[in-house]
């Protein structure tokens, strides 16, 4: 193993083309995922943390394109690789486990030939070894009678078996890395501990890293070591777990943090929520993406879009301003 991470994303932009112009899903995205780590990347709905990653498994529908930027994978841009060529990535050494069990399951088909499906397409096995195979990795994920469950169709199980199963399927062949796109929001609470719990057990046990796509951030809380947080197409704020949690510095991750709801909480006083909705992706640059939800926005921000700075070794903000200069706009009456 190099010293280099598993996974190294450099500027990457995945572009779509629409009737009504292009819009910029992923706009400029840079961050590195190290051997047995887990990464979360939060944010609302469209903000590009499902794009980003589509684009790692160049699984993205006919009018999207990576326009520019690497995807460095143990040395390989993924960016640059034919179709073919993916093929041999997906499954062997990336993964990929999506939101909903039902429709990532076919269900004219036993759980067993799905299962061995993806077996047979990554590795020489006779039928009757994919078959042990199968039941080894349903047994793994906590999957009763095995065996017999092989013969069952998915609607014989229910979302958190569904969800075991195609953890299963993602975990067949080892990969490297493993993607989780809001891998527990459709599945009651106490099945979502579960499912998250069985994920940390097999990470440890195979050394796999995770990328965990999300808007919860309590589930990146319990998670994730790095988080970065997407706004708009763009990374607002990359930081360790810890250090987002005790530190953050950008207004939107404030927004985020202030939104998730805590047991301590007062029942009668409301959740806040961070007013007005994203900008129209094909509308994008030349300011701030967050400019017209910021309660601290000032001229700048609606006419240079920030860099991204590191504030302390490891913690990356883009916001034209320091925490401290933030403060102070919110004590001056705060947005121009
Ligand atoms: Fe808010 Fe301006 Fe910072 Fe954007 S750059 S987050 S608008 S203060």
């Amino acid at each position: 193993m190099s010293n280099e991470p598993l996974l190294k994303v450099e500027n990457l932009k995945t572009h779509f083309n629409t009737a009504t112009g292009i819009a910029k899903a992923v706009d400029g995205v840079t961050f590195s995922l190290e051997y047995g780590q887990t990464l979360g990347i939060v944010g609302e709905s469209g903000c590009g943390k499902s794009v980003t990653s589509s684009s790692i498994m160049r699984l993205l529908p006919k009018n999207g394109h990576i326009v520019d930027g690497k995807i460095m994978f143990e040395g390989k841009d993924l960016a640059k690789l034919s179709q073919k060529e993916m093929l041999q990535i997906r499954g062997n050494d990336i993964s990929m486990i999506f939101q909903d069990p039902m429709t990532a399951l076919d269900p004219v088909y036993t759980i067993g030939s799905q299962i061995m499906e993806v077996i047979n397409a990554h590795q020489k096995l006779s039928k009757a070894e994919a078959k042990q195979y199968a039941i080894k990795v349903l047994k793994m994920v906590g999957i009763p009678e095995a065996e017999k469950r092989l013969k069952s169709y998915p609607h014989e199980f229910s979302g958190g078996m569904r969800q075991r199963v195609i953890i299963a399927m993602a975990i067949a062949c080892n990969p490297k890395l493993i993607i989780a796109d809001e891998p527990t929001t459709a599945l009651d609470v106490t099945v979502q501990a579960q499912v998250l719990g069985l994920m940390k057990d097999i990470q440890k046990e195979s050394n796999s890293s995770i990328i965990l796509v999300t808007h919860n951030l309590g589930v990146v809380w319990k998670m994730c070591d790095t988080v970065m947080v997407m706004y708009a197409g763009k990374t607002v704020e990359y930081a360790d777990a810890k250090t987002l949690y005790a530190d953050a510095r950008h207004p939107y991750t404030w927004g985020l943090l202030k939104s998730m709801p805590k047991v301590t909480d007062d029942p009668n006083v409301p959740l806040t929520s961070i007013p007005g909705t994203p900008p129209d992706l094909k509308l994008t640059g030349g300011s701030c993406n967050f400019h017209n939800r910021c309660k601290y926005c000032q001229e700048i921000c609606k006419t240079k879009c920030p860099e991204m700075r590191e504030v302390e070794p490891g913690h990356f903000v883009s916001c034209h301003f320091t925490k401290e200069e933030l403060e102070k706009i919110e004590q001056m009456g705060g947005k121009e």
